[in-house]
């Protein structure tokens, strides 16, 4: 992945010395920070990040984490990405600590990931209210012209968290992100 661009916009503002790092920069760093399952959503817009401290002499962060499913096998490099932009942007120390206390849900997307998603043809997983019913996996929406005359084809999509759809509208197929609860 290429963020060449978004490297050199924090070093020219990290240049600028003496700039305060707030708990919203660091927010703002990790927007960067791309899900490694999906490279077009970033690891805050899919709810991952779910707090940032920043101590009060700006010297260290501390973040936590939870990824999507506790098998996931990238957590490691989750944290070392997490932990390496923040060290880029100016922090000294970076912790980054994983926990499943809370598990993730899809509801977790922001709307501006939901955005992501549909912008990359995957329809996001639609709002729940804490359990998956039929009438949830029947509400599908197309990404690409916002029909619900959609048909699946199959519950299982390329990854064990999409199903496959396909658009009697627009007559194009695509994956949905599967709802979470
Ligand atoms: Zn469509």
């Amino acid at each position: 992945m290429d963020y060449g661009l978004w490297t050199m916009d924090y070093r020219l503002y990290t240049s600028k010395s003496k700039i305060m790092i707030t708990e919203q920069s660091l927010w703002e760093a990790l927007e960067t920070v791309m899900d490694p399952e999906i490279p077009t959503i970033s690891m805050v817009d899919m709810g991952i990040i779910t707090g940032i401290i920043m101590s009060t002499d700006q010297s260290k962060a501390f973040v936590e984490m939870t990824p999507t499913f506790s098998g996931c096998p990238a957590i490691k490099a989750m944290e070392q990405m997490v932990h390496d932009r923040l060290i880029e942007i100016g922090v000294k120390e970076v912790e980054v600590r994983t926990t499943f206390n809370k598990p993730w849900n899809s509801n977790l997307i922001t709307e501006r990931g939901r955005q992501h998603l549909k912008k990359h043809g995957l329809a996001p997983p639609p709002k729940h209210h804490g359990e998956i019913t039929q009438e949830l996996l029947e509400n599908i929406e197309c990404p690409f012209c916002g029909s619900k005359n959609v048909d699946m084809k199959t519950p299982f999509g390329p990854t064990l968290c999409r199903s496959l759809h396909y658009c009697n509208n627009c007559l194009q197929a695509f994956e949905q992100f599967k709802p979470v609860v």
